[in-house]
């Protein structure tokens, strides 16, 4: 997958990109991410790349023609699924970080400021997407945590041993409790039916705790537990 980055901080992602499973997925091959900064193309004298709101209020807002000339300058007229990072954007979920991990080529606009001039949006064809419902100062946290979560399901990135095929959100359940060595610690054990070799409890006692946990913490992923088994 070929993952395009536009941003006026490009510096943000050098750690994101030198570690881990990012990391090993560009080394493979298997993941390729430019990042481009929005600045480079501001026809601006000044450099700037952004300006006061029009009808008034706090702050600035990035300019549309950075943006539009970036855009267009990477993706040369060829049609790219493109998302802008915005808390005004629909939910990002892990259903759609199965989705987005089928794409080929994907641009992220990661947003600044008070945001983008509307006009960019609509230009480059962007749709939103928001990593919750919460403000943050800047696109490139949300976009970083999405590609993240696209790239463990892109094949090739995560080794067996790291399969997504066990974990929270997969059936509308949380993950139940894990434990690892030592068996005891502080006075606490690993609960007995964990070690009885019994494969069939085990599974059962997983789904059990899978069911209270979900069922506690988010009654709203219970509820399409429950319509959808
Ligand atoms: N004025 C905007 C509003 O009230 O909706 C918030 C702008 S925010 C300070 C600056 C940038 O951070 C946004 O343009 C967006 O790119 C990013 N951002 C902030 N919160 C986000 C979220 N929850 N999800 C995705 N992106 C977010």
């Amino acid at each position: 997958m070929k993952i395009t980055i536009l941003t006026l901080f490009p510096e943000m992602f050098s750690g994101f990109l030198s570690n881990s499973i990012i990391k090993r997925a560009i080394a493979k091959n298997v993941v390729e991410i430019s990042i481009v900064n929005i600045r480079d193309y501001t026809k601006q004298k000044s450099n700037s790349v952004d300006d006061y709101v029009y009808g008034g209020g706090s702050g600035m807002l990035m300019m549309a023609q950075p943006i539009v000339d970036c855009y267009k300058s990477i993706t040369k007229s060829k049609k790219v699924s493109t998302y802008y990072l915005s808390p005004k954007g629909k939910l990002f979920s892990q259903e759609m970080a199965v989705e987005l991990s089928k794409l080929d080529e994907i641009v992220f606009l990661c947003g600044h400021y008070e945001g983008v001039d509307e006009r960019a949006i609509e230009i480059i064809g962007a749709k939103s997407i928001s990593i919750g419902d919460y403000v943050l100062t800047g696109g490139e946290l949300p976009c970083m945590i999405i590609i993240d979560a696209i790239a463990r399901f892109i094949k090739g990135v995560l080794s067996n041993e790291e399969s997504t095929l066990d974990e929270s959100f997969r059936n509308y359940l949380l993950e139940y409790p894990q434990y690892t060595r030592p068996y005891e610690y502080e006075g606490l054990k690993v609960p007995d039916i964990l070690i009885s070799g019994d494969h069939e409890k085990v599974k059962k006692w997983r789904l059990d705790k899978s069911i209270e946990i979900t069922k506690a913490c988010r009654p709203d992923l219970y509820k399409k537990y429950l319509e959808n088994n």
